[in-house]
This record gives structure tokens, C-alpha cells and sequence, in this order.
């Protein structure tokens, strides 16, 4: 059975990954089976989601007693008296989902799908579910059943969780064990550490119930690296199959075909240099065939602002990021091509650099007192600071959709991951 859980979470506690582990031990417990869970991000930018926005599937070989078990835990664990919160699962009783079903889990990860889209799927395939208030969390729900994560790029991430008595207070993770773990597995685990910044990236900060989460290519490395963590006591521990990390967001369009709220590559030429506004965020203009489109990195993707910044007008390069607002809101820059860039250098007479004689007017030799036009000056190239290839946000501030440039180390053109 193929089942899908979504929005039992609130800004103010709980994850719904959490209900996941928790869901698998009482079932593991029931059906005395191995039951297999993935989380699949949905898209990062829609108006009503949960933190991080994530559903969960579970799939398992029988179907015995399964709502039952679900549903009381549903309703023990979910935010239910928070306003924002409106539960829902699926039960699929099928081992792969149907066509229209994962359909609308691809949709659900590029795209801002409605409720009543789900609700005409659910109605045509016949599928039980359980809705609570709004049942918004039907959407995630059905995408979490729909997804076919192992048909596809996929990644995995095992997260461990807090025993409830600690939730309060801070949690215990040994910091050099992280850097243990993180350096015996990079490049197969990534966004550990941020290491440029210092920053622990693997555990978050709020009061939630995970202690940890180590993300990577396969489930060797990943436990390898949950082996070198010295940490607090865990109550649960689970490998979720996951979207993260590959890019599944992203649309390849033209500037003229974007739908505010989605993710896009797009390629273009720079029509308006680098400029930056106040709390360091970074803008340019980047045009193709008459259309224009402003692009911003903002202050949170740290160091790869410095790449934007040596961007110039004539330069090609590929964006990736959302649309929000109008704007390009980047995750990755491809520089595929730089313009040639001069300056402008005063020309020579009797051995020596002429003078000028004031802006437009002219030069003049101080030794034999030649006087020269304004359009005597000469161009020198300037060297370009910035290199050809792609470059990345910080590991702190990237969407858990966005795929690493370390897991690109395969591509042909140079990359610059961010670490
Ligand atoms: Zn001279």
C-alpha cells in the first residue's frame, strides 16, 4: 500500500517526518514487515505550506489495519488547534501509483496545484483518504503516494529525533564529530557544514523533533557519517528516500514564458551590470530577444555574491532560481561566456603617458606639447576576475530541491561548489 501524509505540522513544533518515523515503528510493529518511507519536497515557493514544505510517503506490503493506525496517530500527533495547519493522507492499494497520480506529484513539485485537482484524482481512482479542516495537506498527501523516487535521480537522508523530555532544551551534538563525519564522507553526504561560514547545517536551531539530518548519494556514506556523530540519545533513527538535492523544481523556459511562483534556468546576456542595494543584496539585468528580467542573490548566499558582483554587461550566463515578484530569486549562476571588458587609457607621446586636458577635451604631451582628440585614448582588456562555469549558493542558504554542485563533479564544464 502506497500511502501519503501531509500538513500535520505548525511554525510552533512538530514535523511531519517525525509523524513518518514514528508512523513506521507503529506499523513495523503491526504489520511485522519492513516499511519503507520518502519524503518528497514539494514546490519551495507556494503561498500556503508547512515548514520546509515536505510530505511523506510510506509504502507497505499489506494493507491490514493500516488507516486505522494512521488515523490515530494523525490525530494524537498533528497541530490540529493551530490555524494553519489542515491534515490529509492517501491509501493507495496498489505497489506503483497510477499514471494521472504520478502526474500530479511531478506538477506538485514544479507547480502551486489546487485542492480540487486532487480531490477530482482521488474521486477518479477510487483512492481512500482522510482529510482534516481545510484538508489542504491532500495536495502533498497524493504527490508523497504519487512520487516514483526510485525510477529517478533521487538522494537520502537519514534523520534522527529528540526523546520528547529534551525537545525544551538545547540540543547536544559533538561539534567535531560533525567535522569527522563530514570530511570521511564529502562529496557523498553534502550540506553538513557549511564551512566557509562555519555553520552547522545538518541540525536545525528551532524547537522541533530532529536532532539531525545527514543528507547524501546513497545510504552507505550517509550512515557511514551518522556512525561518527557523537550526539544526545535519539529516540528514532530513519533513512527517508528523498527529491532532495536534484533539481526536480526546475523548469528550462524563456524569459517570456515564467509563472510567478515557479523555478526556472533560464539563458540570457547581462543588460545591466551587477548593482547593490542596501543589507548587501546584489541585482543585474540579464535580457534575450527584447525580453528583460532582474535577477537578485541575496544577502544570506554569502560568498556566491561575490561571484555575481564580477558579472558585466555582454556576459552569457544561465540563472537558476525562483520567480517571485518579478524577480529571478538565484540558487545557481552558469557563466557560459564573458564579454571582453576595457578601459580606457590616456595615449602615449615622447615616451610618456599624455596628459589630460579635461573631460572630452583632449590630451596633450607635456614634453613637445602635441595635443590629441578625446577618441585618441586607448582600450586595454581588462583581466576578468571571474572564471567560466557554475557557482552556487552557500549550503546554509540552499532549498533542499536545489541538487549541490557536488553532485554535478561528473559534468563536463568546471563547477565551483560551494562548501
Ligand atoms: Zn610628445
Amino acid at each position: 500500500m502506497l500511502i501519503g501524509i501531509d500538513d500535520t505540522d505548525s511554525q510552533h513544533g512538530m514535523c511531519t517526518t517525525y509523524l513518518g518515523a514514528v508512523l513506521k515503528t507503529a506499523l513495523e510493529r503491526q504489520l511485522r514487515e519492513n516499511v519503507r518511507l520518502h519524503l518528497v519536497r514539494l514546490n519551495p515557493t507556494i503561498r500556503f505550506k508547512t515548514r520546509g514544505n515536505a510530505a511523506v510517503g510510506i509504502t507497505t506490503q499489506s494493507s491490514c489495519g493500516v488507516k486505522d493506525i494512521v488515523q490515530a496517530h494523525i490525530e494524537d500527533m498533528a497541530c490540529l488547534h493551530d490555524e494553519n495547519t489542515h491534515p490529509g493522507a492517501v491509501f493507495i492499494d496498489r505497489d506503483t501509483p497510477p499514471l494521472d497520480i504520478q502526474h500530479f506529484s511531478h506538477e506538485a513539485i514544479r507547480r502551486e496545484l489546487d485542492i480540487s485537482y486532487a480531490v477530482k484524482l482521488i474521486e477518479r481512482n477510487n483512492v481512500d483518504f482522510l482529510a482534516y479542516k481545510k484538508g489542504r495537506g491532500l495536495i502533498g498527501a497524493l504527490a508523497a503516494a504519487g512520487a516514483t523516487l526510485g525510477k529517478e535521480d533521487h538522494t537520502y537522508e537519514l534523520i534522527t529525533y529528540r526523546y520528547a523530555q529534551n525537545h525544551k532544551k538545547q540540543r547536544y551534538i559533538n561539534r567535531e564529530s560533525i567535522y569527522r563525519a563530514d570530511k570521511v564522507t564529502y562529496p557523498y553526504t553534502w550540506d553538513t557544514i557549511d564551512h566557509k561560514n562555519s555553520a552547522i547545517v545538518f541540525s536545525p536551531r528551532s524547537q522541533d523533533p530532529v536532532l539531525y539530518g545527514i543528507r547524501g548519494d546513497d545510504p552507505y556514506h550517509v550512515f557511514a557519517a551518522h556512525s561518527k556523530i557523537i550526539s544526545e540519545p535519539y529516540e528514532y533513527m530513519v533513512l527517508y528516500v528523498t527529491n532532495q538535492g536534484t533539481d526536480k523544481h526546475v523548469q528550462h523556459e524563456q524569459i517570456d514564458a515564467l509563472t510567478e511562483g515557479c523555478s526556472y534556468a533560464l539563458t540570457g546576456t547581462i543588460t545591466t551590470a551587477p548593482w547593490a542595494i542596501e543589507g548587501g543584496h546584489i541585482f543585474f539585468q540579464i535580457g534575450e530577444q527584447q525580453r528583460t528580467l532582474r535577477c537578485v542573490a541575496f544577502e544570506p548566499t554569502k560568498q556566491f555574491r561575490a561571484a555575481v558582483r564580477k558579472l558585466c554587461e555582454g556576459d552569457r550566463v544561465v540563472v537558476q532560481g525562483s520567480f517571485i515578484k518579478d524577480c529571478l530569486h538565484l540558487e545557481k549562476l552558469r557563466v557560459v561566456e564573458l564579454q571582453d571588458q576595457f578601459k580606457g587609457i590616456n595615449p602615449m607621446c615622447c615616451n610618456k603617458r599624455m596628459k589630460s586636458r579635461g573631460k572630452g577635451k583632449g590630451f596633450k604631451c607635456v614634453r613637445c606639447k602635441t595635443i590629441k582628440r578625446h577618441s585618441d585614448t586607448q582600450d586595454i582588456p581588462i583581466t576578468r576576475e571571474i572564471e567560466l562555469g557554475t557557482y552556487e549558493v552557500v549550503p546554509s542558504a540552499r532549498r533542499h530541491l536545489a541538487k549541490p554542485l557536488i553532485r554535478d563533479r561528473c559534468v563536463r564544464h568546471p563547477i565551483f561548489p560551494s562548501r
